[in-house]
């Protein structure tokens, strides 16, 4: 593993300009629940909305190894805005790298620039984790495909203008007649049909996708039949890395938090930080932050490669699970003010466990890693006997 040292590479510099200047209005986000279109604009005057596209559509062209730091500062903002272009990235890459060219000529320069957002939708109402039980289906025709279905959880709903939209083209099970579509918003036939109250992130609109008679030229499809699960899992294993970063940013930016509270807080003769106690908490935080930055630049550099979707499996359910861990002990150490809106620890909170369901929960990462060793159980040679 090598790349870019992160601390001098400009377009981290620029990511965390970025975080700093938006993370002061992520309360006012939350109060008017919009999502804030005028600061994704400014992300990507600076880059940060092409990261990994090919630079002939004005991405940056960026390994996964040197663009993922970025989402680590925009981690220390907010994970649901980190989250958001974290997935418009995915869409930018692969309209950018793998769409027809009429559709790359529409939308790839306006998602590098920021003019058009875009989202991701496999889920569905009855089918998370199972993405093999979607049911979505693109009816061929003589024209290309009709797309009837309906989709859940879907980000950015109502306000991306392209979606990249998995669903089948028989009428059986499995992931054989899967294929990746891509999907104008504004095409006839989609229709936001529900958007949903949460515990969090009130600026980010997700929903539910209802999808009627929408007319699917060949031009369209951006993974055919037969590849459409595997090109979304493939963004999927690249997004699990990019959520694991962004859950470092956010335990980094917890543990900062503590400690300027904790060596101002008076306590006795001291401060909070001289409590051995507090001391030991934040050492356990420091170490998850150092492993989880490790752990997700390991998987960063696999991507794509043998071992890429392990790694990325061991680094999303690491890090996102840290997080957690931090916001918490971190909230501590500020006692009763660690809930108070002064300070971000109690958005952290509901955040870090958001990063613990997207792009497939800790335990699906647990289910691929489990399969690993289960292969590798196959090949270890017979026990000797002792
Ligand atoms: C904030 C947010 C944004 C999202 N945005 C998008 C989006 O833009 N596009 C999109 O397509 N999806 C999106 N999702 C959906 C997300 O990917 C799914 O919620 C996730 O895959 C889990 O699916 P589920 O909620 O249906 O849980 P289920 O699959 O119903 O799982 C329920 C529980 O069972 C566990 N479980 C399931 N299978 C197994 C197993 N084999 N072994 C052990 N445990 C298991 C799960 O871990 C979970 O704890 C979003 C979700 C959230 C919370």
């Amino acid at each position: 593993m090598s790349g870019a040292d992160p601390q001098r590479d400009p377009l981290v510099e620029a990511a965390r300009r970025h975080a700093a200047e938006v993370a002061p209005q992520v309360t006012a986000w939350e109060r008017s629940g919009r999502f804030p279109r005028e600061a994704a604009r400014r992300a990507a005057a600076s880059g940060l909305l092409g990261l990994f596209a090919p630079a002939e559509t004005g991405g940056q062209a960026r390994s996964f190894l040197d663009g993922m730091p970025v989402f680590e500062e925009l981690g220390r903002a907010d994970a649901a805005y980190a989250f958001a272009l974290s997935m418009h990235n995915a869409v930018a890459n692969a309209i950018g790298t793998s769409a027809s060219p009429a559709v790359r000529e529409r939308w790839a320069a306006r998602l590098t620039t920021g003019e058009a957002l875009g989202g991701f939708s496999l889920t569905e109402p009855h089918a998370g984790s199972d993405a093999a039980a979607i049911a979505s289906r693109a009816r061929p025709n003589r024209d290309g495909y009709v797309l009837d279905g309906r989709k859940a959880w879907v980000s950015l709903a109502g306000e991306a203008d392209v979606f990249l939209v998995v669903c089948r083209t028989g009428e059986g099970h499995g992931t054989a007649d899967m294929l990746m579509a891509v999907v104008e918003a504004a095409q006839p036939g989609v229709r936001v049909d529900r958007l949903y109250e949460k515990a969090a992130a009130r600026f980010l609109p997700i929903g539910e996708l209802a999808l009627e008679g929408v007319e699917l030229g060949p031009e369209r499809v951006l993974a055919p039949p037969g590849r459409g699960l595997q090109t979304a899992l493939a963004a999927i294993d690249v997004a699990r890395v990019d959520i694991a970063a962004i859950a470092v940013g956010l335990a980094a930016e917890a543990l900062d938090v503590a400690l300027r509270y904790a060596r101002e807080r008076r306590i006795g003769d001291g401060v909070v930080l001289d409590l051995q106690a507090i001391r030991f908490a934040l050492a356990d935080v420091e170490t998850d932050v150092v492993a989880g930055r490790l752990l997700y630049r390991h998987a960063a550099a696999l991507l794509g490669r043998p071992g890429g979707s392990v790694a990325a499996a061991h680094a999303k359910r690491f890090c996102p699970d840290a997080a957690l861990r931090a916001a918490v002990a971190c909230s501590e150490v500020l006692g009763a003010y660690g809930w108070l809106d002064d300070y971000p620890l109690g958005r952290f909170l509901a955040l870090a466990k958001m990063l613990q369901v997207v792009d497939g929960t800790s335990e699906i990462q647990r289910v691929v890693i489990a399969r690993a060793l289960e292969r590798r159980a196959k090949e270890l040679a017979a026990p000797r006997p002792c």
